[in-house]
This record gives structure tokens, C-alpha cells and sequence, in this order.
């Protein structure tokens, strides 16, 4: 399959792009009279960006948009979170995460890094959907009545069966929280990881809550902690480090650790707003942008994403210039597929075929002086008008096949889930 799209606007320049199977194998301008391809998009009054890399996200947690706003965070989790997924069935999570796959392609985004329960389902998903991911199953420890060896056992299972999913699907490692998960589960899956080359997602330094509980627990702050027990490598993935010292910032960044900040989310559950970019830029550290899931951010909308993370940036700062949006726009691409390490984040040739276009006849692309502005501060997810994923096209126009019937189903499977009925 080759896919060629004339006369689309690349940095302020229209130019074609000659897609070959699942990479972009020419860029220029006038490829239209040399190639010949099987299938032509017209990208006139349009502009190509690399799809958008959600670096973390809960996707079944589509299910819960809507279900449980404005608590305090115990509350929240303990009344209408945990005993709901508890109840979570393969079909539910198969439903929700064609939901969140859908939300995603319908605002730009192609790859997202992923972490809930059942895997099996959430692959299965993906898969149909034609998206691209990294996918965890959670790991959570009650270690006071499980052994190592039973914790372990269904990671090691997952693992296994992902081997029958298509590339686009990678198999990491899902340590839910430094309050979740024991010393001992942590090191095994640090050493799994080495062993067999995958990525550890987990959350990290959230809210204070959190802070004060580990110091209490181990003399040590959540980094430094997990610093202490061998934990931090270029394989780990740690998801808010909102409360951060710049020694802990230091130690991620001379090992290389990869950090995720998920703006919506910190400031709806209000765990903090002050994320240290700068101090973690000037480290070399690698920071992406997540939406968390739709239960606290309530979508996956990666262009509000980006565009909450430049704006909060400036606010704590005081500085209108701190966090300009050509920087979160990386942040949200070129970085993405460096942290999930994905030959994705870029339009350029030899890179996956991982694309979206954006429709600049809206009114947020008029006047259009410069497009990553309007793209950041203007626009929103529904401004992507095709995209493209490994090659495929997955919406175009705007229509996502499938999409009537997906929507339907997951509203039946949230019904199940919260009503029984
Ligand atoms: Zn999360």
C-alpha cells in the first residue's frame, strides 16, 4: 500500500509526501508528477504534523468520564473508582479502550503509552483500531498475602501473549505507585526489565500525600527512594514528578529517566501545578506530555494537553516566555517517541508513517502567521481533519470507520459497569 498526499502545508511550505508501506519514503515538492501512488489525499488548505504521542494514560478509564468529579481524592478513589473496577469485565475494558483509541485518533494522536488491567483486551483494541502503543499491565502488591512468585506469575503471562500482537504493540512494565507496589516487586521488575529490554511505567511523586507517606515509610523521598532500591534507568517512565528537589531532579537525570507531565489531571485533582521544566530541560532530561486518564482529565485531547502544560508553565513562573508553545509542541511529539521509543514524533523520511493532518479552514487557523501557534493556543483535537497511523489511514474526513457503533457499545458497557443494567 503507498499513500501520496499532494500540496500540504509543512513548516509555512506546501509540499507532497510519499508514504510506502508503513514509512514516509519521500518528502519534497512536484512528487506528484514523478509517483505513482494507490491511494491520493489532497492535503490543499491542510497542514501534516507528526501524530501526537501520549506518553500516559489509563484508556478503559473512558468508561469513567463523567463518573465521580469534584472530590477529595480518597473519597473519589475508594467510592468511585476501585469498586467499579473491581467489577470490570474483558468485554468492558475491550469497549472502553476502542472508546479512548477512537477519542485519540479523532484529536491527532497515534501512539499512546498505556497502563490498566487486562491487557489482553486493551491489545486486542489497539490492535483493531490501528493505533500504536506501549501497554502495561498493573501491578499492584498486597505482598502480606501474596508471594513474589504470585504477583509476578500474570506479568510474566502478559508478556507472553503480547507476543501475538502486530508491532505496533510493545509490552512494558506497569508498577502501579511507590504506595502500591513493594521493594521486592519493584526490584524483580526492574530486573525483568533489564533482562528482557522493556520500558517500566509508573507514577511518581504525584501529591504531597504521597511525599510525606514515603518519608515516613523509608527516610526518603519518592526519588530518592526508589533511586535507593536501584530503581531509576533510561527504561523507566515516571508519570507527574510534580514535587521534586533539584538533587532528585539531579539523580533522574543521571540516569536517565524519562518524565511525564500530565497537567489536566494534576490540576483537576489538585496534587500540584508547579512541574519543573526548566530545572529538568536543563538536566537533558526528556519530558513528554500525558492526558492521564478520563477520569481525571476527562479526555485525551493532546493539543488542550500541550496547551495546558505552556500556559500553566508561564502562570507559576510568572513568566510569559518560560514554556513557549513550539517547545510543548516537541514536548508532545519528537520527545514522545524518544521516551517510548518509537521511530515516531517527526515528519521527515525514514520515520514511521505516524501522521495527522490538521484542516486550516477553521476559524483558528485564520489569519495563519504561525501555524504551531494557532495549532497550541487556537485549536483544538476536533481541528484534525485525516490520520494516518503505520501507513493507514485511520480517519479521514473526520470519520472513523466504525465509529457509530463503538460509541454505542461502550455506552452499554459503562451502563453495565455502574447500573448492572
Ligand atoms: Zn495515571
Amino acid at each position: 500500500m503507498s499513500i501520496l498526499i499532494k500540496n500540504v502545508f509543512f513548516k509555512e511550505e506546501p509540499v507532497d509526501i510519499y508514504i510506502e508501506g508503513n514509512i514516509i519514503k519521500q518528502m519534497g515538492q512536484g512528487l506528484s508528477a514523478q509517483i505513482r501512488a494507490d491511494k491520493v489525499i489532497d492535503g490543499t488548505n491542510k497542514a501534516v504534523i507528526a501524530g501526537l504521542v501520549n506518553c500516559h494514560t489509563h484508556s478503559a478509564m473512558t468508561l469513567f468520564r463523567g463518573w465521580g468529579d469534584d472530590m477529595e481524592l480518597e473519597a473519589w478513589l475508594s467510592e468511585k473508582i476501585w469498586p467499579y473496577e473491581a467489577r470490570l469485565t474483558d468485554e468492558m475494558v475491550y469497549w472502553g479502550a476502542r472508546l479512548a483509541c477512537l477519542e485519540m485518533i479523532k484529536t491527532g494522536t497515534t501512539c499512546f503509552n498505556d497502563m490498566y488491567w487486562k491487557m489482553d483486551a486493551i491489545s486486542t483494541a489497539v490492535e483493531e483500531s490501528g493505533l500504536r502503543a506501549v501497554l502495561s499491565s498493573v501491578t499492584l502488591d498486597s505482598s502480606n498475602t501474596q508471594t513474589v512468585s504470585d504477583i509476578v506469575a500474570p506479568i510474566k503471562e502478559s508478556h507472553k501473549k503480547a507476543g501475538k500482537f502486530s508491532d505496533r504493540i510493545t509490552f512494558a512494565l506497569g508498577p502501579h505507585a511507590i504506595y502500591t507496589v513493594s521493594k521486592d516487586i519493584f526490584k524483580w521488575i526492574d530486573s525483568y526489565s533489564k533482562d528482557n529490554n522493556l520500558l517500566i511505567h509508573t507514577h511518581l511523586s504525584e501529591t504531597p500525600t504521597e511525599y510525606d507517606n514515603c518519608v515516613k515509610a523509608h527516610g526518603l523521598s519518592p526519588v530518592r527512594y526508589l533511586n535507593s532500591i536501584g530503581l531509576l534507568s533510561p527504561r523507566l517512565i515516571v508519570a507527574h514528578c510534580l514535587w521534586l528537589d533539584s538533587e532528585e531532579i539531579q539523580m533522574l537525570a543521571d540516569n536517565d529517566v524519562k518524565v511525564v507531565h500530565n497537567p489536566n489531571s494534576n490540576l483537576k485533582l489538585a496534587s500540584g501545578y508547579k512541574f519543573k521544566y526548566h530545572e529538568m530541560k536543563d538536566k537533558g532530561i526528556t519530558v513528554g506530555i500525558g492526558t492521564d486518564g478520563c477520569s481525571s482529565s476527562n479526555n485525551l485531547d493532546m493539543i488542550e494537553a500541550t496547551k495546558v502544560a505552556s500556559l500553566i508553565g508561564k502562570a507559576w513562573r510568572d513568566d510569559p516566555t518560560a514554556t513557549p508553545a513550539k517547545e510543548m509542541f516537541k514536548c508532545a511529539t519528537v520527545n514522545g517517541g524518544i521516551i517510548l521509543r518509537q521511530n515516531v514524533g517527526k515528519v521527515k523520511e525514514g520515520y514511521l508513517a505516524d501522521l495527522a493532518l490538521v484542516d486550516l479552514n477553521s476559524t483558528a487557523f485564520t489569519p495563519n502567521f504561525n501555524f504551531i501557534s494557532n495549532l497550541i493556543y487556537a485549536a483544538h483535537g476536533d481541528n484534525v481533519d485525516t490520520v494516518i497511523c503505520n501507513g493507514k489511514i485511520l480517519m479521514e474526513n473526520r470519520h472513523v470507520e466504525g465509529e457509530e457503533e463503538i460509541m454505542r457499545m461502550a455506552t452499554l458497557s459503562a451502563r453495565k459497569l455502574f447500573f448492572n443494567k
